[in-house]
């Protein structure tokens, strides 16, 4: 990224996308002067040439810009010290979509560019849109705040379109924000503590859709609807999204529960006139009624991204989910296998235990506070139970006091998928039965982190004989 070549910039953080940010800069002629408050962060950027400078006694009236990090506080609780300095000096505060789209500017200023944001369901979404126009055939770079930072992908060009989640923090850094397509899923209250009030909040998340030459908007809740009137009044093209109510103008997913799956029917209406454009047997592998929104919203800015109804449904049936949230992996007959390895506490759970009603339920592990007793409402979905790891004693203990649950203590993750693989094919009946892990638990005792422990779960099933994976 060329924007700042020849300018000396300050960046602070130097985690994943920090450091993707500095070398990116640093390759495209900038000057970075960069720093973060752990020393392991410093000591790798130095190791690959990155210039690690003390920025809490640098002279900062040098600095063109100053970079800051996703996370790093800009106001709430209160401003990180490095905020102080560069305000102080007059040196402007900016984010790695700043950059992207600075950049976008000068080389391909009308290259296609879908951003979105929301309080939920934004990766679930941007993984969906992204999906979907690949297997369209478009050329397509995903990233921001899922997956790879913005400047690790390959530059903005008018035959490439660039899906990218920005998160609020993101957007709040990223004044030349202006996206092809912006959406706007939802607004609740979350990430209060740097914005201060919901109203704050809110008002970052709309300059997203309010930059946008479409904007997509949910209008399921009372923020959200109140944006969509303000872009309905200013004349600029909007897509209202719904996926809870017929709309009079926009795109609205309705969606019946068929065991555990989705058939989703979409309707677009245009002037005034509803025409079904998709009806469906599940969203690939999504489970939920809350992805009926996002189904609205990948069909909507797919939909204003040129494609045909037909693409985009077919795009909706293979789309695969995110590894390791309630990722489908195949089958073996009416057995399904999902990964939630993501699911590192009780909340997360919860929502794969409300997905089925017959479960070979894994889980386990470093446990969290409070463990699983706030999950007592599903235990009747649980058919077995299968602890792993330190949580083990803990779990049981749970499951002993309600009484309702059958478990094994299986100890590791082999043994509970050979254990419960077998359980449920053993079981007598009809309709979809599942083998979840979804540990409710930190993998630390026994796994790096919950993508390896995801991993492994996905080599266990894949080896397991008659084993069909997810569309095939
Ligand atoms: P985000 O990236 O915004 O955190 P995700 O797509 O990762 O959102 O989904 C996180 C969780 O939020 C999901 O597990 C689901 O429970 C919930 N969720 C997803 N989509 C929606 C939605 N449209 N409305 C409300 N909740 C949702």
């Amino acid at each position: 990224i060329t924007v700042l070549a020849g300018k000396r910039v300050a960046l602070f953080g130097l985690g994943g996308s920090g450091l993707a940010t500095a070398r990116a800069l640093k390759a495209g002629g900038a000057d970075v002067a960069a720093f973060d408050d752990n020393q392991g962060s410093r000591d790798k950027a130095t190791a690959e040439g990155i210039s690690v400078v003390d920025l809490a006694s640098a002279d900062w009236s040098g600095f063109a810009a100053f970079i800051l990090s996703p996370g790093v506080p800009l106001t709430h609780p209160e401003p990180h010290w490095t905020v102080g300095k560069a305000k102080a000096a007059g040196v402007e505060i900016i984010g790695d979509i700043e950059l992207f789209f600075r950049e976008r500017a000068t080389i391909a200023p009308s290259a296609p560019v879908v951003c979105i944001t929301g309080t939920n369901g934004k990766s679930t979404t941007t993984a969906l849109i992204a999906h979907v126009l690949r297997s369209a055939g478009r050329d397509v770079q995903m990233g921001g705040n899922i997956g790879a930072a913005v400047l690790t992908l390959e530059p903005p060009s008018d035959s490439r379109i660039h899906v990218i989640e920005c998160s609020s923090y993101q957007i709040d850094l990223a004044p030349s924000l202006a996206p092809t397509v912006g959406i706007q899923m939802n607004l609740t209250p979350d990430h209060l503590d740097r914005h201060g009030d919901f109203e704050a909040y809110g008002a970052i998340k709309e300059r997203l859709v309010a930059s946008a030459d479409i904007a997509v908007i949910g209008v399921d809740d009372e923020a959200s609807k109140q944006m969509a009137r303000r872009r309905a009044a200013s004349g600029r093209p909007l897509v209202k999204i719904s996926g809870e109510q017929p709309l009079d103008e926009g795109v609205f997913a309705g969606i019946t529960a068929n065991q555990g799956k989705l058939d989703t029917r979409i309707v677009q209406v245009r002037d005034g006139k509803p025409r079904v454009v998709a009806n469906l047997a599940g969203i690939g592998s999504l489970r939920g009624s809350h992805n009926a929104q996002n189904a609205a919203a990948a069909f909507a800015a797919c939909d204003a991204l040129g494609l045909s109804a037909e693409e985009i449904a077919a795009g909706f049936r293979s789309y695969p989910g995110l590894a390791h949230r309630m990722e489908e992996i195949g089958r073996i007959g009416r057995v399904v296998f999902i990964n939630d390895s993501k699911a590192t506490n009780a909340d997360s759970t919860e929502k794969a235990l409300t997905s089925f009603r017959d479960i070979f339920w894994i889980l386990g592990g470093k446990a969290k506070d409070g463990g699983i007793e706030s999950l007592t409402r599903y235990f009747p979905n649980i058919a077995k139970a299968y602890l792993i790891g330190a949580a083990s004693d803990l779990f049981a203990a749970t499951f002993d006091e309600d009484g309702r649950v059958t478990y094994e203590r299986a100890g590791t993750l082999a043994v509970a998928v050979a254990d419960a693989t077998r359980d449920a094919l053993a079981q007598a009946g009809e309709g979809e039965i599942a083998v979840l892990l979804s540990p409710a638990c930190a993998s630390f005792d026994q796994f790096p982190n919950f993508e390896v422990r995801g991993d492994a779960f996905r080599a266990l099933v894949k080896a397991l004989p008659g084993f069909v994976g997810f569309g095939a």
